[in-house]
């Protein structure tokens, strides 16, 4: 699978996914630098999640009407929860959970959906990578 867009978004993100697709660097936490994962733990994914605005757990779960945030595509995509260094999750909302910081709470840095167990999606966008 060759991807030769040649988008400046992609000549930022070779830095950070290797050649076969895996993240290159530790994924850590943008606000207090908890490592979320380990380098190659992750598949480099690009699908459309919507992500609410980062905000601290306890208002996550209480979402009521609609919510700001953003439709995000770039994705690490890991099949097994034990994978993560560290992580946190927000209460159902509906078929919905959220991947927070398991040491500060902010979030959400990544979605899972409870019908499918093996996808664990955090926005690139939300983490540092170092
Ligand atoms: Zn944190």
């Amino acid at each position: 699978m060759d991807n030769n867009q040649g988008s400046k978004e992609s000549s930022d993100r070779t830095e950070l996914v290797s050649e076969d697709g895996k993240n290159t660097k530790s994924v850590l936490c943008q606000r207090c630098g908890s490592k979320v994962l380990c380098p190659a733990m992750a598949v480099f994914t690009e699908t459309e999640l919507f992500l609410p605005s980062m905000r601290k757990k306890s208002s996550l779960s209480t979402t009521e009407g609609s919510v700001d945030g953003d439709n995000l595509t770039a994705h690490w995509l890991v099949d097994d929860m034990y994978t993560f260094e560290n992580v946190g999750f927000t209460n159902d909302v509906g078929r919905i959970k959220y991947l927070i910081c398991a040491d500060c709470e902010i979030g959400p840095i990544g979605w899972h959906c409870l019908d499918d167990k093996k996808k664990f999606y955090i926005a690139l966008d939300r983490v540092n990578h170092a």
